[in-house]
């Protein structure tokens, strides 16, 4: 049996003593003047988005070469392989790591080497989704025109960032443009936002669904479904479940409050990532823990890889 993962963000799982190594290499002082950089990292009792978010811009400053990008994406692989994941879609906002020494292209060709070497090693399949930063449209359009300049490179497009008050309409002239050029579109959508950020981002070409958890609120407590709830089932519509990050920026209490169960129970298509591994100090085996918590009984069935799924085709 093979086993995906769908919803993993590049700069969201740096293993802490990589973090530490490349920090001393450039002498980057906020992560190399912590004593233990994994707590350094970790925002699992954060109580606002800005301190979660926040530990992005040290992770992001460690991905400013070739070789470091390509360290990273290697590593992200193995660390899945070692997991037993077979087929890993990972993401990344590209520009990011853009400045006067790496191109938008280096930066792709970058990951895709060290997804390569992974692969020469150990068989593990990679793909790369450019993520556009939703609250910044100059930023949603280059990544969007980036994705088609490139599309052999890549497996896919989504927009990241805050979803609230951004919703993917504001986008729509991209979502069209990509999806006419044959590019995989997921999109963040009922993490942030509720069902109607959902519904924007199935009108706007989304094949699968970044997190999707709030469709539980257009399904009432007799199970009678709304409209986009109804879609979303009917049409088998992949929901890349994470649920420890769910738990992070305090949508649901604990595992038991998650409607991963429910969704399941109804028969939504539904998986299990981990979005930000280092953030949230997670991993698919953790994943598959929780998710027995939340009422899973089988967790590792919503890892098998499924060719419908997939954007690694
Ligand atoms: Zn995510």
């Amino acid at each position: 049996m093979y086993n995906q993962v769908l919803h993993d963000h590049l700069d969201g799982g740096l293993r802490p003593s990589t973090a530490k190594i490349l920090a001393q290499e450039i002498n980057y002082s906020p992560i190399i003047e912590a004593d233990d950089v994994a707590n350094f990292f970790d925002r699992s009792s954060s109580t606002s988005l800005e301190d979660y978010l926040e530990a992005f811009t040290h992770t992001i400053a460690l991905m400013q070469s070739y070789s470091n990008l390509e360290r990273i994406a290697y590593e992200a692989a193995i660390d899945m392989h070692q997991n037993n994941i077979n087929f890993y879609e990972s993401r990344y906002a590209p520009f990011y790591s853009v400045n006067d020494n790496l191109s938008p292209k280096d930066v792709i060709q970058a990951i895709n080497s060290g997804f390569k070497q992974a692969e020469n090693e150990c068989g593990i399949l990679s793909g790369l989704i450019l993520c556009g930063m939703r609250h910044d449209a100059q930023n949603v359009k280059a990544v969007a025109e980036l994705a088609i300049d490139y599309k052999e490179m890549i497996i896919g497009f989504d927009i990241a960032g805050p979803e609230l008050n951004y919703l993917p309409s504001l986008y729509k002239d991209s979502f069209l443009k990509v999806k006419n050029e044959g590019i995989n579109i997921t999109i963040h959508a009922g993490e942030g936002d509720g069902v109607h950020s959902i519904q924007e981002a199935l009108d706007n070409g989304a094949k699968r669904i970044g997190h999707g958890v709030r469709i539980i609120e257009d399904i009432a407590d007799d199970d009678k479904l709304g409209h986009t709830a109804d879609y979303v089932l009917q049409n088998n519509i992949p929901l890349e479940i994470c649920i420890t990050s769910n738990l992070h920026t305090n949508m649901y209490k604990s595992p038991e409050h998650h409607p991963i169960s429910r969704l399941h129970n109804l028969g939504f298509n539904i998986s299990l990532n981990t979005d930000n591994r280092l953030m949230s100090n997670t991993s698919i085996n953790q994943e598959l823990y929780i998710a027995k918590i939340a009422g899973i009984e089988n967790p590792t069935t919503l890892l098998e890889y499924s060719a419908s799924d997939s954007f690694l085709n």
